[in-house]
């Protein structure tokens, strides 16, 4: 496996002078080196082979031990210097002073047909920056962040990726409902790919020790390697940098209120600079349509992170990364011009996203009325977004919209009385509105169906891979991998995961309900 290393980030940025593996407050450096962890017996369960094509490893590659040792942190790489990132966040709304890659371990840096890549695992054991925690991982959370972010990848919403999800061999100590029951669960690594790992709380950590000058170079840094149409460093291209993350943070924003992801914890550092969703935790699919939706339990009294809530948080988040990089552009209108902005294109976007996955081609006058109708019917009784989408693109003139999405309501009693009327006015206006496009029912039907998908890592499905893999069963982690590959695709045989949440999963503990134990 001969790999095409590039350094750019170790090369341009501050190192942690300190090399000692002792946590502590890393100043003056944007990473600290470190090693990771050799584990008891490792085992590769799942490589995507389409992240490792991307890396230029040859899939014969990928079940050599050498590859298991890299992806495992049991060898490192010939001629790399493996670090941990240092960074600051706000975390639910409070400044948290230093956080850093307290298990996450940068491996190296490819690059591959022009496009670069950084290599990190996840769980590879401590770090200076693991402060009271172990710096691993579990099988359970592991399984969750690998199915989940290539399935974001298919889905076309912006995310970090995976390249491979292996066993350590340790038993990792986790008290999973926070309630003082700790066990031992297996112990994982993920490997995981993006062009830059680097969150709003990298910048943040500099502003609030007002250390400028580092400040300033890792914005170079970032402006160089990951915004080079903006050009070279000045104010005014900071400003226009700025503009670039709060746009991409929004349109990432718009692809998850699409596809009904909840990230669950939108704290600046799990914020990418490059507007790539990351760090996969507590994360929920909406199964039933709600607005003040969120799956993670530590967040169960403000629902801060809530489904609704989402473009708010991004634009919360924002606010402080403008606060961040206020000290080097010294004039606050430029960047509270951006900030306003983000409010105006967030309607625009997102009433466009809405009439995408309606169908709607044309531009209407009376479109946001008839989409907030929708809404406000979706969530009347328990609907199944992705059925229900997925179902709205079979509708034509003579169907009875009703009884064609009958499969998306959790309590089919429940449709009588004004709940009925207002889903048969509804469909009325939409049948009226429908007949204003141009476009064939058919033309319709592809492009509804070319956003709105079939099939989706619901809560329930990943709990599946997770309870059999507990049981040495691997087969379902890579069913889903392939299903989760076409998203958009009918796949008959795979029909069965086209399906409201079972029963037993409503309120089940991984399903609906996830803490931030992982
Ligand atoms: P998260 O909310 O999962 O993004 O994590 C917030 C912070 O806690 C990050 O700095 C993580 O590196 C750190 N962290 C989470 N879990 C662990 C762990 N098991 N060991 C060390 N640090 C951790
Ligand atoms: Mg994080």
């Amino acid at each position: 496996m001969k790999l095409q290393l590039k350094n750019t980030f170790i090369n341009e940025l501050p190192a942690d002078a300190n090399l000692e593996n002792t946590r502590r407050q890393v100043e003056n450096a944007v990473y600290s080196f470190v090693t990771p962890k050799k584990t008891a017996n490792p085992k590769v369960l799942h490589v995507s082979q389409e992240m490792a094509a991307e890396l230029g490893i040859l899939e014969e590659e990928t079940g050599t031990e050498f590859f298991k040792n890299i992806v495992t942190g049991n060898e490192v790489y010939p001629a790399t210097k493996p670090f941990a990132m240092c960074y600051a966040g706000h975390q639910f709304g409070n400044w948290a002073g230093q956080l850093g890659d307290g298990r996450a371990i940068n491996l190296f840096e490819i690059e591959h047909q022009n496009k670069n890549w950084k290599v990190q695992l996840k769980g590879a054991g401590e770090t200076p920056y693991s402060r009271t925690a172990d710096g691993l991982a579990v099988l359970r959370s592991s399984i969750r962040e690998y199915l989940c972010s290539e399935a974001m990848f298919h889905l076309g919403v912006p995310t970090t990726r995976a390249l491979s999800l292996s066993l350590s061999g340790d038993q990792v100590l986790r008290d999973v409902l926070y309630d003082g029951n700790p066990a031992y669960e297996k112990g994982a690594i993920v490997a995981r790919t993006t062009p830059s790992f680097l969150r709003f709380g990298n910048y943040e950590i500099f502003a609030a020790r007002k250390d400028l000058k580092n400040l300033q170079i890792l914005l170079d840094y970032t402006l160089k390697q990951h915004f080079p149409q903006i050009g070279s460093p000045s104010k005014e291209s900071y400003i226009q940098l700025f503009k670039a993350v709060s746009e991409n943070t929004l349109d990432m924003i718009v692809h998850w209120q699409r596809v009904g992801f909840v990230h669950g914890v939108m704290n600046t550092d799990n914020m990418s600079i490059l507007g790539l969703t990351i760090d996969y935790g507590p994360y929920g699919w909406l199964e039933d349509f709600d607005f003040g939706w969120t799956p993670n339990t530590t967040d169960h009294q403000n629902k801060r992170y809530r489904y609704g809530n989402q473009p708010n948080m991004g634009l919360w988040n924002l606010y402080q990364l403008a606060n961040a990089l206020y000290p080097i552009i010294e004039d606050a209108k430029p960047l509270e011009t951006v900030l306003n902005q983000y409010k105006i294109d967030f309607e625009h976007k997102s009433l466009q996203m809405m009439q995408s996955k309606l169908g709607l081609q044309l531009v209407e006058e009376n479109d946001l009325s008839l989409i907030q109708d929708l809404e406000e019917i979706l969530q009347l009784t328990p609907t199944d977004m992705t059925i229900f989408f997925r179902l709205l693109s079979n509708f034509s003139a003579d169907t009875v919209g009703l009884k064609m999405v009958e499969q998306a309501f959790y309590n089919l009693k429940d449709l009588t009385g004004t709940i009925k009327s207002r889903w048969n006015h509804w469909f009325d206006k939409y049948r009226a509105r429908l007949q204003k496009e141009t476009q064939s029912q058919q033309q319709r039907k592809n492009k509804m169906d070319a956003i709105n998908p079939k099939y989706v890592l619901r809560n329930y499905m990943a709990q599946l891979a997770i309870d059999t893999a507990d049981k040495k069963d691997y087969a379902l982690i890579n069913e889903l991998f392939e299903l989760l590959k076409k998203p958009y695709s009918e796949q008959p045989e795979k029909e069965k995961w086209f399906a409201k949440r079972p029963d037993w999963a409503k309120n089940k503990i991984g399903c609906s309900m996830l803490s931030c134990s992982s």
